[in-house]
């Protein structure tokens, strides 16, 4: 049976007659996953007009703090009965191993469960009257959210831009990537039974030009964009040159991981193998820069490159439940990724440990784990994000060296450190300028904590306290005591 297609607005599905669609095809065996029609501007206009009409006169800004964390939760618990639905949808659009993306719709609940917890949690401020005027400082929703998503995670997403939106009072337009549209479709419903009023949640399915006209809508107020710098630069000038909606970009990285001398190898090794290649490295915050003491860089970098020859035989359908790790997103992603080893071979001045091809014997968009080593500084493998199983290794002498060639990129979404010293693991942490620093681990996000860049990694934070007072604006409210 096909999957659902049609674009969710009000509370129910939308047909349309969309001049263009979109055609899903199976990167593992290349067969037709499903169409979906791409929202154009009457689409997208009805979508914003159902979350305005919610925003402004629907029973939803009449609900207390209660009743939104009572939709989260009910949300929270109705989606995992979803699980194996969503994993197999994700492994035909994307080859998500299905394993893998059972753990990314654990993760949307956790932040549902922990949103919800915080309707309620937002105090404001009262000062006490100075000059005749006392002072209360409220936060306020921004009315009509929209979100923007990347394709390798579709239900964290739900989870990361809508859950803290809806806890604080707004309604939502969503767009998934057009390589992973859906998920929130077999999710939709789910809304609505979970008691959220129509108009609160709505589902729009297309590609740039669908994300070109949320981001340029003059009745959007806020708009939370995850994908690459290029398209979050076109979002931010689409929203300067319209109503100066507030936007919040979730970009890409160049993450550096620094393993030093002192560091228990066998886990530097793993984390920067098995984790690295997870999601096939299709991950904001792989840690593809990877700076090894050199005291003890032939051994890391012999072991390293077992681990990648060894990893080579978790590349299976992603259907199997005991998939560890699945091809490529698509042929575009594969071409890419291609395209930067073949860069990586030919003009980067670096040796080639392991790696460097497609996996032989496998239909698919499969590629080999790959290591090269040193790099040139200019190296395209060595400056851009490859967003793919490429890993690049250099050798440093001092810890100031470390930090120096950490801090050397463009990018600072995350970092990771490898010591046994907690002084030196806290003294670099501090110096390294990216949005996460993980101690003897990749620091996965956590529902907690603010997860977000440095520098051309974004700005604004989703996740933890940091991700609802991303929806709300400050109000102050003056009271004239004399009267
Ligand atoms: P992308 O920039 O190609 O697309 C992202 C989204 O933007 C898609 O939904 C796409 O349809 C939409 N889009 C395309 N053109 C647009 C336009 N002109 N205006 C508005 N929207 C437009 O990125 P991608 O390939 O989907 O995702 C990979 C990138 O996302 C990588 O750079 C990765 O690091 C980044 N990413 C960041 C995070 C994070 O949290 N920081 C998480 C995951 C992925």
């Amino acid at each position: 049976m096909a999957p659902e297609s049609r674009h969710w607005i009000n509370n129910e599905f939308v047909e349309s007659d969309a001049k263009e669609t979109i055609t899903l095809h199976s990167p593992y065996d290349e067969s037709v996953v499903g169409t979906v029609p791409v929202a154009d501007e009457q689409v997208v206009d009805s979508a914003v007009a159902a979350a305005r009409k919610a925003f402004e006169t629907g029973p939803w800004p009449t609900f207390t703090a209660a009743q939104r964390a009572q939709c989260l939760l009910k949300f929270a618990d109705l989606i995992q009965t979803k699980a194996d639905e969503i994993a197999q949808i994700e492994a035909e659009s994307i080859g998500q191993p299905v394993a893998f993306a059972k753990m990314i719709v654990g993760a949307c609940v956790a932040t549902y469960r922990y949103y919800a917890g915080w309707t309620d949690k937002v105090a404001g401020e009262s000062y006490k009257e100075e000059d005749g005027t006392y002072r209360i400082v409220q936060y306020e929703p921004f009315g009509v959210c929209a979100g923007i998503a990347a394709w390798n995670a579709t239900a964290l997403y739900l989870g990361w831009k809508m859950a803290p939106a809806l806890a604080a009072g707004n309604t939502f337009v969503f767009k998934s990537s057009e390589k992973a549209p859906f998920t929130p479709l077999i999710v939709a419903e789910l809304y609505k039974e979970a008691g959220f009023p129509p108009g609160v949640v709505n589902f729009v399915s297309g590609g740039g030009s669908t994300g070109q006209l949320l981001s340029a809508h003059m009745d959007i107020d806020k708009i939370s964009f995850t994908g690459s710098g290029i398209t979050g630069r076109k979002v931010q000038d689409a929203a300067a040159k319209s109503n100066l909606k507030k936007v919040t970009l979730e970009l890409g990285g160049k993450s550096p991981a620094v393993v030093f001398e002192d560091a228990n190898i066998e886990n530097a090794i793993s984390q920067n193998s098995q984790m690295f290649l997870m999601n096939t490295s299709q991950v904001c915050a792989a840690t593809s820069r990877v700076f090894v003491q050199k005291s003890i860089a032939d051994k890391f970098i012999e072991a390293l490159k077992g681990a990648f020859k060894g990893a080579e035989g978790a590349f299976q359908n992603p259907k199997e439940p005991t998939t560890m790790l699945g091809p490529l997103a698509d042929k575009l992603q594969y071409d890419r990724v291609m395209s930067f080893i073949q860069s990586g071979k030919s003009e980067s001045g670096a040796e080639l440990l392991v790696g460097g091809d497609k996996i032989e014997g496998q239909k698919g968009f499969f590629v080999q784990p790959t290591i090269f080593l040193n790099p040139k500084e200019d190296a395209k493998i060595y400056r851009e994000e490859i967003f793919g199983p490429v890993l690049n290794i250099k050798t440093f002498e001092t810890e100031e060296e470390a930090i120096k060639l950490a801090n050397d990129t463009a990018y600072g979404l995350a970092s990771a450190v490898y010591t046994a010293s907690v002084s030196r693991a806290l003294r670099v942490a501090s110096k390294i300028r990216a949005g996460t620093v993980g101690v003897n681990a990749v620091a996965f996000p956590s529902a907690i904590t603010p997860f977000g860049g440095y520098k051309q990694s974004g700005y604004g934070r989703e996740l933890g306290k940091a991700g609802i007072m991303a929806y709300l604006q400050e109000k102050t409210i003056s009271i004239n005591m004399a009267v």
